[in-house]
């Protein structure tokens, strides 16, 4: 039964030099038939497999992105062919520059419940270095328009360690976004993910990568969004009471999904895979009635174990002694000596000092 569907929306008006996803300007993109293809698409998955939705989130590329006549369209679409009735989240990632008070308002009429906003920074310097097309503030005015449309789960994406970004803007950062009041902050460390122009600079040595830098910047994320009264329940995500992520959770935990939409992930037990990462040859595959599969892979059990141990452990339940299975005593007894986890009710978490060393500690576990 799948409770968790994904919809990747792949426009942007324009494109950071650090964003590996699947997106691109808007092109020639007919929307009417972009729209219609994704409707379609979840018509074809809800008749293929049995759906019991608890969670939908709207990712990209920018949602947002679409008028507000092609996203009503889109929202009032599913509403028709998928059962949005027993929904716990129903949630969409949007850009500062691409929400009016007229869009939002629509937005809530329309069911959502939760809104992503990708601000990244409330610096000048940091968002030009992110190449982004908002200013600070813009970013502002848009959360207070979410706000003013009756959204009560608000998360601000954020990022550390750019380039140039000195530790008095993360700090400002920070501050401005506790000043807002959301319910969600997630801060995201940068990382250099291939094919982006990020990881060119890096390669040629414009940028450097600095572990110590990332623990400073993490620590004091965690520091000051502690203190701000929000609980860390994920490396990267901190949440007043009651507003975690459930569709992230779903990832975390290894539920099945379906994604729709271009490039766009689904897993179904051991199987995973992609839709076409090609928008043109997506529409046109839904008009053909083939539903855009490529890539289909079988996981291992040795492979869904590394996904498990590695997502899990980055969570504050962290990861079962049961699904660890034969790690060696000596291992967690070494872990433990050296402060980095501690075992609590059955589970294996990281502590303070652990946190940052989630990946070698997953390592460890892993061998
Ligand atoms: S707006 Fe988001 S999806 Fe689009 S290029 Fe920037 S980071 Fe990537």
């Amino acid at each position: 039964m799948i409770e968790h569907l994904y919809i990747h929306i792949p426009f942007c008006h324009r494109i950071c030099p650090y964003c590996a996803f699947y997106k691109h300007q808007h092109g020639g993109t007919d929307f009417t038939a972009f729209v219609n293809a994704v409707v379609t698409e979840a018509r074809m998955q809800a008749e293929r497999v049995p759906m019991a939705l608890k969670t939908v989130y709207f990712g990209g590329g920018t949602p947002t992105a679409l008028s507000e006549t092609h996203l009503e369209r889109l929202l009032a679409g599913l509403d028709e062919v998928l059962d949005l009735s027993h929904l716990e989240e129903f949630g969409m990632e949007a850009n500062p520059m691409t929400v009016t008070p007229s869009k939002a308002a629509m937005m809530k009429r329309q069911g959502l419940s939760r809104i992503s906003l990708g601000v990244q920074a409330w610096d000048e310097e940091t968002l030009k270095t992110l190449g982004r097309d908002h200013s600070p503030a813009h970013a502002k005015e848009t959360f207070l328009t979410l706000r003013e449309a009756g959204f009560d789960s608000l998360n601000i994406d954020l990022m550390f360690s750019v380039p140039g970004q000195p530790m008095t803007a993360w700090r400002h950062t920070l501050e401005t976004a506790l000043e807002l009041n959301p319910e969600h902050i997630s801060a995201y460390n940068l990382n250099y993910e291939e094919d982006t122009a990020f990881f060119e600079k890096l390669a040629k040595g414009e940028y450097r990568e600095n572990p110590e830098r990332d623990t400073e910047y993490f620590y004091h994320a965690l520091d000051t969004l502690e203190t701000g009264g929000f609980q860390h329940y994920e490396i990267s995500n901190y949440a007043k009471p009651g507003h975690q992520s459930a569709h992230n959770a779903a990832y975390w935990f290894g539920k099945d999904y379906i994604g729709l939409g271009p490039s766009a992930f689904s897993t179904q037990g051991l199987t995973r895979w992609r839709n076409l990462p090609d928008t043109e040859r997506y529409i046109h595959a839904i008009k053909e009635g083939i539903l855009p599969k490529q890539d289909a892979e079988l996981l291992t059990e040795g492979q869904h174990h590394i996904e498990r141990v590695a997502l899990e452990l980055r969570t504050a339940r962290g990861v079962s002694i049961e699904r660890l299975g034969a790690v060696p005593e000596r291992t967690l007894q070494t872990l433990t000596e050296e402060s980095l986890v501690v075992i609590e009710d059955g589970f294996v978490k990281l502590t303070r000092q652990g946190k940052p060393l989630a990946d070698s500690v997953a390592g460890e576990l892993l061998v």
